[in-house]
């Protein structure tokens, strides 16, 4: 908030400036989305981001509703978080390879919900608070619909995108507990073993 613009002095103000928050975040996801979409290699990743994308969209346009329930007219305000996030998950997609992307996408796509999440969740509570359980419902719809997202990508990520960045064919959780009990020992001997060998040579550098 900078010094010309106007105070925000009561509860209905922030409320307002809430919206404009996620009227201007909103917009940019569905911006961002398309590129995520193209950069997905898995089918089931990319058509769960495309629904996503029709989602943001209606979520957009429900952002309006609540601004005309509220007798204001709609407009955004700058969001650094979600233009950060948003940014920062561009900049990891440059720098991954073709056997992690979908892992590294999700794990984006999922700072994107939960700043969502964040927000719709302290709107609402505003918007009760305020009296309008009217608001608070439309918006909540939203929130339903981050939350329902969310979770898919946990569920993709544990399926498919993090056992095959992982370089494994099958989920973790599919196999016996004995071979999970082995597999886990092994990881763990692997990365005492790295650990090990980066201490020596931080040793031998100090040295
Ligand atoms: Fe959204
Ligand atoms: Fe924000
Ligand atoms: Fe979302």
């Amino acid at each position: 908030m900078g010094l010309l613009s106007r105070e925000i002095k009561s509860l209905d103000q922030l409320f307002v400036h809430g919206l404009q928050d996620m009227y201007y975040a909103e917009q940019q996801v569905a911006k961002s989305l398309p590129k995520m979409i193209e950069k997905a290699t898995d089918s089931q990743l990319k058509s769960s981001l495309q629904q996503h994308l029709r989602e943001t969209e209606n979520q957009v346009k429900r952002l309006e509703k609540v601004f005309e329930m509220h007798d204001e007219q709609p407009k955004g305000a700058n969001c650094p978080a979600m233009d950060g996030i948003l940014k920062e998950g561009d900049e990891l997609m440059g720098e991954v390879t073709e056997e992690v992307r979908d892992a590294a996408l999700i794990g984006a796509a999922q700072a994107v919900e939960h700043y969502e999440i964040t927000r719709y969740g302290t709107l609402i509570t505003w918007a009760k608070e305020l009296g309008h359980n009217d608001w608070a419902r439309v918006l909540k719809e939203t929130l339903d619909e981050e939350k329902a997202t969310d979770k898919k990508l946990t569920q993709m990520a544990e399926k498919k995108a993090n056992p095959s960045a992982h370089g494994r064919k099958t989920p973790m959780k599919g196999r016996s507990a004995s071979t999970r009990k082995r597999a886990s020992a092994g990881a763990r001997r692997v990365s005492k073993s790295k650990t090990h060998a980066k201490k020596k040579s931080t040793a031998r550098r100090s040295a």
